[in-house]
């Protein structure tokens, strides 16, 4: 005889009853949300019951996304791919690869400058490395001006900052004072969806860049993979804010590759609940973490080997590696008295990779010139300083365009900079504004028909000034 009455005993004793479909629409803890994803503010996730008369969730038998094509071959110990014709999946002026905070801004700053702009990113949400990377601090939004700050994210970054700020628990710090911005990442994936969305960007998500469709020298668009195969989206002009310059490597541009630390960050939760003062005086702690905008949580920032971020191998390693690191550290804290509750809430689902692939543009800016505050006639966006501790930078368009290869163009953590200058381009507040720039830029080449080399550079300036950028 069995000792309950099982939960399963229910359903057989209620459906042989006739209340199956009752129960399958009542307590299915998996019911999927429907109509609230047209809504424009964080509805009440609206569970779609499955249609009267279903017992299941199963949908019908549809046709196979994926059209049949003569797979790669083992030739003479080769593996062989033929020659095959792509389905083109989507025709824009503007195509971002990569959604990352200087891809975000690219695509809405084209799309809003009046180009037909898509977007395709390989994860199912926006934000790069500032939000799956769980990146949260945006250094660099300001910069000293005189005993003063000066905000130099303006624009379309400073918008988004903004947004983030009229919802509670969403950015910390943003007013200018002794710290920087720490937003929340899920809030800030949210408002660039809805940023995307208001600006009219198509958006193709779960899509993975893989290669460039070239006419000689000149980019016409991308070839991606995605669970429906391996389709082309054309494009006028292509901005490549993959941070790791899959595309302008594809296309055959002139970069450099480099090693850099790769890190995993991870957040703490119960933050609030430590007892400090039942520790033993002197008791030392791995890195407890910055605070975030939920006061329960920390964001643990790490630095990490340096490796190539580009090697499979390496980067499965060290996900396992650092995943153990942050264990062995939270081993470490639990035992210290007062400290027991702290847990690991999350570990970032994209690994740390800094730097990869740095685009050698028409211009390379050094840190030399950046710490001169050299000016250029062809400046498209200024950088910022951590701790706002020195003057804004001018940032010329050429860090922004290949040497040799035509409509196309980076932005974000691939600009073209000298070593040195490697950990200002690529802060949070520098890839947005270079974002900005990129998509003004790629908006007004597309619309004026001609290539983003030749592109009228003050036209591009009045754009990014209409948009509300600061140009110094
Ligand atoms: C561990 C760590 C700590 C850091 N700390 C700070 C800090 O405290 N403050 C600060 O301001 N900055 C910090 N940075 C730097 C900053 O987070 C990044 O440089 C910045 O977010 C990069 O933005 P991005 O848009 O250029 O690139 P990313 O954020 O990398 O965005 C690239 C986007 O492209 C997508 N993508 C990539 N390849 C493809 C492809 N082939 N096809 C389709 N999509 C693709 C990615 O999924 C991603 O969404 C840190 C970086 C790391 C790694």
């Amino acid at each position: 005889m069995k000792p309950h009455f099982t939960r399963r005993d229910l359903m057989k004793v209620l459906s042989a009853a006739g209340f199956g479909t009752l129960i399958s629409s009542t307590v299915r803890a998996d019911a999927p949300t429907g109509a609230a994803a047209a809504g424009p503010a964080p509805a009440a996730a609206g569970a779609s019951a499955p249609a009267a008369g279903s017992a299941t969730f199963c949908g019908q038998v549809i046709a196979p996304t994926v059209p049949p094509h003569a797979p790669a071959a083992l030739v003479g110990g080769q593996v062989v791919q033929p020659q095959r014709t792509l389905p083109v999946l989507h025709q824009a002026d503007v195509l971002v690869v990569g959604g990352g905070s200087a891809g975000v801004m690219a695509a809405i700053a084209a799309r809003r400058a009046g180009a037909k702009t898509a977007i395709i990113e390989r994860y199912g949400y926006f934000g790069g490395l500032w939000t799956g990377g769980m990146v949260l601090l945006v250094i660099g939004t300001h910069v000293k001006d005189g005993a003063g700050k000066k905000k130099v994210v303006r624009g379309l970054g400073d918008e988004l900052l903004e947004r983030l700020k009229k919802i509670d628990g969403a950015i910390i710090n943003q007013d200018p004072g002794a710290h920087n911005p720490t937003a929340d990442p899920e809030a800030t994936k949210f408002i660039m969806d809805e940023m995307v969305r208001e600006a009219g960007v198509d958006v193709f998500f779960h899509c993975w860049g893989a290669d460039a469709v070239m006419d000689g020298k000149t980019i016409r668009g991308v070839v991606f993979e995605s669970k429906a195969g391996r389709q082309a989206i054309l494009a006028k002009v292509v901005v490549d804010a993959t941070g790791d310059g899959d595309i302008f490597a594809a296309a055959g541009a002139e970069y450099v590759q480099r090693t850099y630390a790769i890190g995993t960050v991870h957040r703490h939760g119960n933050m609030d609940r430590i007892e400090k003062g039942k520790a033993p005086a002197g008791t030392k702690l791995p890195p407890l973490g910055g605070v975030t905008p939920l006061p329960s949580l920390t964001w643990v920032n790490t630095r990490g080997p340096k490796e190539n971020g580009l090697d499979v191998a390496a980067l499965s390693r060290l996900e396992m590696d650092h995943r153990r690191d942050i264990w062995n550290r939270l081993r470490q804290i639990k035992q210290t008295p007062g400290y027991e509750s702290i847990f690991i809430a999350d570990t970032a689902p994209q690994l740390g990779v800094r730097i990869t692939r740095v685009l050698v543009g028409t211009c390379t800016l050094t840190y030399q010139e950046m710490r001169a505050g050299k000016k250029f006639p062809d400046v498209v966006a200024v950088g910022g300083a951590q701790g706002a501790n020195h003057a804004g930078w001018p940032i010329p368009y050429g860090v922004l365009v290949p040497k040799e290869i035509d409509n196309l163009l980076t932005a974000g953590r691939s600009v073209s900079a000298d070593e040195k200058l490697l950990d200002d381009t690529r802060l949070i507040a520098a890839c947005l504004t270079t974002g900005h720039a990129a998509g003004a830029a790629a908006a007004v080449a597309a619309q004026s028909g001609c290539r983003p080399r030749d592109v009228d550079i003050a036209k591009v300036q009045e754009l990014l000034t209409e948009q509300g950028a600061y140009l110094g």
